[in-house]
């Protein structure tokens, strides 16, 4: 079954290409494609698969419409203001089925009567939604209308299923067992006569006891034999002469007479004309569920609209998020983005006991590109997918981790990270980081949110530099986008004497005597020094490769070149 397609404006959600979504792992991880360690992975809270699947849907396609935004938040503000609200609703949630998927079986005539009874169960905890809602507070979105007043026909619908089957049914369709009784006069009467004959298989039974002297005889069913009398073995020598033999067991002898052989013909005639009738009821049922499947998947929309806020209110108490000021899109003044002590979702949880460090943000007519330096390991790529994360967060209507924060709508978010080989595409990392590097500005507007880590690092020193320093310029005066740009080109620190609104951060270590100590702590400035030497021993490399880059390393410094002639000792 499908919903009616959606007509979608191009400004009606942030975009976030495939290289973004990949880049700022938000499905899965990148290296290993996990769904540990993602930012689904780290908010995901819902209960049901519905809610899960809604969440998924906000983070590829978040909003933009500011009022929209806010009317998220303000369903994980009323959670977040009573827990009574959030533990009834988690436990209305924790036992709902997946009505959405549910109804589009029906539709297609695959539910199974397992199925339909799920439906009920479901609808019948609209009217405690209900509630829940009723006591809500400010401007809610539209969809929670479909929850105060709920649609009739779905709780009639829901009487009507659990009227008619039975509430445990068995898996198999065919063998009845499924219908209540009073249901159908039909299905009643056939019912009459099976329990007629079995008490006529009990009297049967009594009558062979007493006429074989067997007390313990059974008269007992099997789905390849039918009705046979069962005694045990030591008793065989008292069988009467009218009975048949059929099967010898180690332990026992089966028997059937012509008389329960004649009426195991009509039971199972009137057995089957029972599941049969059965059947069709069943049917019936699952017509009518069929007939109003928009209305159960429109319904369940809002469910998993309110499971994923109720997650994400779960989400904000477990790890401290604080709601975000929303600025519009086209805001004239200089307002802008501006986060303090912002955190970076994933890593924040991935670090167990470790702290995470804080770190702020702000742009403004003054600040919009950041040249951002640092040593490796310092933090830098952890701190540009933290604003891009947050960016996220921030516009499917979910609190955000950091103390306090103001965040300006974007269009678009673009990010260039790592240097990653398109080895199926059979491109170099230089050729796949320009086609991005490329594209970006091509598409990135003056609304736009660019994250750049290590542009122009596949190629040699100055060609690198130069691309490096031309593109961040074009963005800083162009394009003029909110952009973060980590690198370990310390000469870019020079943009800012000659672009007005690039600014200039470095990721601040410590170096006592040969250690380096990475403090992941973002201040103003530039970093004039790599550390690259002292990160390559933290790592492991030999002692005497590290001596010998040390004097490599100064001889450059020294003579700032590298010529043929070349020696150093
Ligand atoms: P860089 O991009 O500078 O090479 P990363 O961003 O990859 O460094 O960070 C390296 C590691 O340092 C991360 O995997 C994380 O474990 C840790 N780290 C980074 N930023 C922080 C922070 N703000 N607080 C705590 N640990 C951090």
């Amino acid at each position: 079954s499908l919903d009616f397609p959606q007509i979608q404006l191009p400004n009606d959600q942030l975009i976030i290409d495939y290289q973004t979504q990949k880049n700022l792992e938000i499905k899965n991880t990148q290296r290993e494609n996990n769904y540990i360690g993602s930012l689904l992975w780290s908010i995901d809270k819902t209960y049901t698969c519905m809610g899960a699947r809604c969440l998924r849907r906000w983070i590829e396609s978040p909003l933009m419409n500011i009022n929209e935004i806010y009317r998220r938040q303000n369903i994980i503000s009323n959670f977040l203001e009573s827990k009574k609200l959030r533990s009834d609703c988690q436990n209305i949630l924790r036992a709902m089925g997946d009505l959405e998927r549910l109804a589009g079986r029906a539709c297609s005539g695959h539910a199974t009567p397992r199925d339909l009874i799920a439906i009920s169960e479901g609808l019948k905890k609209l009217p405690r939604l209900k509630s829940i809602i009723k006591i809500f507070k400010y401007d809610l979105p539209t969809w929670t209308k479909q929850l105060i007043s709920i649609d009739n026909e779905l709780l009639e619908l829901a009487d009507e299923i659990s009227f008619k089957l039975i509430n445990n049914p068995p898996l198999n369709i065919n063998e009845g067992g499924i219908i209540h009784d009073g249901v159908d006069n039909i299905l009643d009467g056939l019912r009459n006569v099976i329990d007629d004959y079995s008490d006529w298989l009990k009297e049967e039974e009594i009558k062979e006891r007493k006429l074989s002297k067997i007390p313990n005889l059974k008269i007992q069913f099997h789905k390849n034999f039918g009705y046979y009398i069962s005694i045990n073995k030591s008793k065989v020598n008292l069988a009467p002469q009218h009975w048949i033999k059929r099967q010898t067991l180690t332990n026992e002898e089966r028997y059937i007479t012509s008389e329960i052989k004649n009426r195991e013909n009509k039971i199972f005639q009137v057995k089957s004309r029972a599941a049969s009738r059965e059947y069709e009821i069943f049917s019936e049922v699952r017509n009518l569920v069929s007939s109003k499947t928009k209305k159960i998947r429109s319904i369940s929309k809002a469910i998993a609209s309110l499971d994923a806020l109720l997650g994400l209110s779960i989400t904000s108490v477990e790890n401290n998020y604080v709601k975000p000021t929303i600025i519009p899109i086209d805001e004239k003044g200089d307002k802008n983005t501006k986060i303090i002590a912002g955190r970076n979702p994933i890593v924040e949880q991935l670090l167990n006991n470790k702290k995470f460090i804080a770190n702020d943000i702000f742009f403004n007519n003054n600040q919009k590109l950041i040249i951002l330096t640092g040593p490796n390991a310092s933090g830098k790529s952890c701190y540009i997918r933290q604003i891009g994360l947050i960016q996220i967060l921030a516009q499917i209507g979910s609190y955000i981790p950091a103390n306090e924060a103001e965040i300006k709508v974007t269009d678009r978010i673009f990010t260039r990270i790592g240097a990653v080989d398109d080895q199926s595409s059979g491109q170099s990392t230089f050729m796949v980081e320009m086609s991005e590097t490329a594209s970006i500005l091509n598409q990135a507007t003056s609304k736009s949110l660019v994250l750049l880590d290590e542009i122009g690092r596949g190629t040699s020193t100055f060609d690198g530099l130069s691309i490096a320093w031309s593109v961040s310029e074009y963005l800083a005066k162009k394009i003029v986008c909110n952009t973060v740009f980590a690198t370990h080109y310390h000469e870019l620190n020079f943009l800012k004497n000659s672009t007005k609104n690039a600014e200039n951060f470095q990721v601040l270590v410590e170096q006592n005597d040969d250690q380096i100590e990475f403090s992941h702590k973002i201040k103003k400035g530039g970093a004039s020094k790599s550390y690259g030497i002292e990160a390559a021993k933290l790592a492991g490399v030999p002692a005497e490769v590290i001596k010998k880059a040390k004097v490599v390393l100064k001889y450059l410094e020294d003579n700032n070149k590298f010529d043929t002639n070349i020696k150093v000792n």
